[in-house]
């Protein structure tokens, strides 16, 4: 098992590379034409030849899923990892690095803290605001509330754990709610101002709550995973900063607004205690990756250092680094240098490359929303935000909605999935990759009509 084979590591380049080389096929997914091979058997005492199980890899099972990074992957958020972060995802992969401690892993450390200073000061955040590369927005959601609960904890010694709240609003991303959940905390569920969460929503929801001073934080979304929507949050944070709350700015998609003409509108994140944006999303590195960043790191690590007898060694020393250990900034232990992809993108494209092919998703949104508008029989929902488009069929029910994503999927033109809107089901496009075309906008508008 540990004897290097030439042939088959061959075999695996020549795969990589023609990935690489290619646009990523779209595949099936669970649509696929063909059924799921059985895979009875395949587990066996003396194992199979390597190349065998490959060619079965990828004739049997990777049609058999959506690629996410596909230019015609418009459902969801989609992915589109640059090709020098798949690259160095690889020398991550065969680095043996363990991206968890100080002590193991500086060279890994102070590359992704450059990488997290660098989204830090783009966002407004303060010199000093650090933290780690999580798995994904709702790890870094969880780990950021976590350490907002136990502040609020401190602060507010009177109220009983289990009654503290934070304030979110009702379009706040699913796993904000089941980050609260967890932390066994209830949410204080705020109605929004047409999907957009808002200071004066906030104020109105406290003077309507018995309990005003049970709230210890609160939660705004840079960019809503449906609509793409800002909240308000030069207001949300400026409340925040005023009565001593803990302010979480859940940026996983559109943070990456940062790198673009949007980024006024996300002005106010420079207020947050806590900020995530996911590089896995609109920062074009690979799956998967979220940095998340705390205003002031020592509290985190004061919440959640990881402490064992056997880690002792990772915790004091003089170098002002020493202590740098990623696993003290969220409620991982073991850790992926899942931020060393990005980072490497990042310095070896630069940041004019990263706002020209952040801004193209949001002008080519722009682009379809017009289409939209001037097509008869189509309505726009509401106006393009970042880089969603949200739209109707005039008169369509869901199983037509249901029967065109299918078939665009089928006929291996796209992947776009409906959404709820305000109970309707609607078309949504999401765009995030530089190469997706107004032409496949086109063919996918006029596909409604056949
Ligand atoms: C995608 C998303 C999340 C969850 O992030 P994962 O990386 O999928 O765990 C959280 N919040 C928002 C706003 C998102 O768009």
């Amino acid at each position: 098992m540990f004897t290097y084979d030439e042939a088959f590591t061959n075999a695996i380049f020549e795969y990589c590379r023609d990935r690489l080389e290619h646009d990523a096929p779209l595949d099936f997914g669970m649509h696929s034409p063909v059924p799921l091979p059985a895979l009875e058997g395949l587990i066996s005492a003396d194992g199979r030849d390597p190349e065998e199980i490959l060619t079965f890899f990828r004739d049997h099972l990777a049609q058999h899923v959506v690629s996410i990074d596909s230019p015609r992957f418009l459902a969801f958020i989609p992915n589109a990892p640059t090709k020098n972060s798949l690259l160095f995802d690889m020398v991550v992969a065969c680095s043996g690095l363990n991206g968890t401690s100080w002590l193991e892993s500086a060279g890994v450390v102070v590359a992704e803290n450059q990488a997290l200073e660098f989204l830090a000061r783009r966002a407004g955040m303060p010199e000093g605001s650090g933290g780690a590369f999580v798995s994904g927005g709702s790890s870094g959601n969880l780990s950021a509330l976590t350490v907002g609960r136990d502040v609020g904890r401190t602060r507010r010694p009177d109220v009983a754990p289990h009654e503290l709240r934070f304030a979110i609003s009702a379009d706040a991303h699913s796993s904000i709610g089941k980050a609260l959940h967890v932390l066994g905390i209830e949410p204080l569920l705020v109605e929004p101002d047409d999907h957009r969460f808002t200071r004066a929503n906030l104020e109105l929801a406290l003077a309507a709550d018995p309990h005003p001073e049970t709230v210890i934080g609160i939660v705004a979304t840079s960019g809503t995973t449906n609509a793409g929507i800002v909240d308000d949050l030069e207001g949300l944070g400026a409340y925040a900063r005023e009565h001593d709350l803990w302010f979480h700015v859940d940026g996983a998609y559109g943070g990456a607004a940062l790198f673009s003409s949007e980024r006024e509108l996300l002005r106010g994140i420079r207020h947050a205690d806590s900020f995530i944006v996911d590089p896995h999303k609109w920062l074009f590195g690979p799956l998967d990756c979220c940095a998340l960043i705390y205003r002031e790191p020592a509290r985190a690590r004061h919440f959640l250092a990881q402490q064992a007898g056997y880690l002792d060694v990772l915790h004091g020393g003089d170098d002002d680094h020493y202590d740098w250990n990623p696993s003290d900034f969220a409620i991982h232990l073991s850790r992926r240098a899942r931020g060393l992809p990005f980072w490497f993108s990042l310095v070896t494209y630069g940041v004019a490359a990263y706002e020209s092919a952040t801004q193209s998703a949001i002008d080519l949104a722009r682009r379809a929303a017009e289409r939209i508008a001037a097509t008869d029989g189509l309505e726009l929902v509401r106006p393009a935000s970042l880089s969603v488009v949200l739209f109707r069929r005039v008169g369509w029910s869901e199983a037509q909605y249901l029967a065109w994503s299918e078939e665009l999927l089928r006929s291996q033109v796209a992947f776009v999935t409906p959404t709820k809107w305000e109970g309707e089901m609607v078309a949504r496009l999401a765009f995030l990759h530089p190469d997706t075309t107004d032409e496949l906008v086109g063919q996918i508008l006029s596909s409604m009509f056949d």
